[in-house]
C-alpha cells in the first residue's frame, strides 16, 4: 500500500514528521509522499525516520496556484532527486507573501472589531500560518461557531475580512517544479470544477500543453465515478497518474493514512513506479 498526498504539522497537518512516518508504518505503507503546502521543512525532519524504519519516503509539495481567476492546487514530486536551491529560495519568497498577507488581515480583522493579534495566530500556525490557523483562533475566542463559519463570517474569499495573497500563477508554479527536476500534477481535480466534466476535460488539456505531467486520480473525495473519469483523462492527455488521502491528522480525522475516508481510498503501487519513471524521463 502507498501514500502520495500527506501534510505534517509544518503546514496543516497535525502530526509531527517523525508521528507521520510511525503511522506509515503502522498502517502498513511500503511507500509515503509528504507533500506540505508551500514547503520542504516536514520531508526534510522526516528523512532520518524514514530511513531507520526503511520506509520509500518521496519528497513533495503543494502549492496554491491562481488559474483562471480562481485557486487552484498543484503537487509536484521530487522522487529523483531533492528539489534544487532555487526553488527552496522561491518558497521562502512565498512565505514572506504569506507573513504579508496575515498582517494585512489581522488589521482587516482588528478594524471590523476582532480581537486578534499575528502572535496568538502565528502560535497555532507556526511556519505556515494560514487562513486555517485564523479560522481557529476566531472559533476560540468566540467569533465565530465552528471553522466552518468563521471562513464564512470572516475569511472567505467574498467575505468581509478577506485580504488578498501574493499567489504563484499556475503558468510559474509549473516552470518552477519542471526546472527544479520535478513531476506537476494536478491535486484533488474533483474541487477544480466540480461536477463539470467537460469545462475539466478542456482545463486539463491546457494544463497539459503548459508542462502538467501527471493528475491526481486517487484521493479520499474521489467518488469511483471521479476516479475512471480522471483516469481516463489521464490516458486521453497522456499524463501521469498519482494519488493519496490528503491525510491531515486531526485536521480532517474522517482521513485516514492510506485508506482515506472509510476505506475509500486504494493507490495502487504502480503509482509509485510510474511517478519514478515520469521523473527520470526529464
Ligand atoms: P491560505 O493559504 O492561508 O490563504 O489558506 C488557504 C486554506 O484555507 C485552504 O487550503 C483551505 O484549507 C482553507 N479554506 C479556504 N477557503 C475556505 C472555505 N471557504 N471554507 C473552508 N476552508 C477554506
Ligand atoms: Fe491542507
Ligand atoms: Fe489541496
Ligand atoms: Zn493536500
Amino acid at each position: 500500500m502507498i501514500d502520495l498526498h500527506s501534510h505534517t504539522d509544518r503546514s496543516d497537518g497535525t502530526f509531527t514528521p517523525s508521528e507521520l512516518v510511525a503511522e506509515a508504518v503502522r498502517v502498513g505503507l511500503t511507500t509515503l509522499a509528504i507533500t506540505d503546502h508551500d514547503t520542504f521543512a516536514g520531508y526534510d525532519a522526516a528523512v532520518p525516520y524514514a530511513t531507520e524504519k526503511r520506509l520509500d519516503l518521496i519528497c513533495g509539495i503543494e502549492l496554491s496556484t491562481r488559474y483562471q481567476g480562481t485557486s487552484v492546487h498543484l503537487l509536484g514530486y521530487f522522487p529523483a532527486a531533492p528539489p534544487s536551491e532555487n526553488l527552496r529560495t522561491w518558497l521562502e519568497w512565498m512565505l514572506e507573501m504569506r507573513r504579508d498577507r496575515n498582517i494585512r488581515l489581522i488589521a482587516k480583522l482588528q478594524s471590523l472589531g476582532v480581537d486578534i493579534t499575528l502572535s496568538e495566530v502565528e502560535k497555532v500556525g507556526r511556519t505556515l500560518t494560514g487562513r486555517p490557523h485564523f479560522a481557529q483562533v476566531l472559533v476560540a475566542k468566540g467569533y465565530a461557531t465552528d471553522i466552518q463559519n468563521a471562513f464564512d463570517k470572516y475569511l472567505d474569499e467574498s467575505a468581509r475580512g478577506f485580504v488578498q495573497r501574493q499567489e504563484a500563477t499556475m503558468e510559474e508554479a509549473l516552470e518552477r517544479i519542471l526546472e527544479s527536476g520535478g513531476v506537476p500534477s494536478l491535486a484533488h481535480p474533483v474541487r477544480v470544477a466540480k461536477n463539470n466534466w467537460n469545462k475539466l476535460a478542456s482545463w486539463v488539456e491546457d494544463l497539459a500543453g503548459l508542462g502538467m505531467r501527471a493528475i491526481e486520480v486517487y484521493h479520499s473525495d474521489h467518488s469511483p465515478e471521479n476516479v475512471s473519469f480522471y483516469a481516463s483523462l489521464a490516458e486521453r492527455f497522456n499524463l501521469g497518474i498519482t494519488g493519496g488521502s490528503d491525510f491531515h491528522g486531526a485536521n480532517k480525522p474522517s482521513i485516514a493514512l492510506g485508506t482515506g475516508k472509510d476505506n475509500n481510498l486504494f493507490v495502487p503501487d504502480s503509482v509509485a513506479e510510474n511517478l519514478r519513471e515520469l521523473a527520470a524521463r526529464h
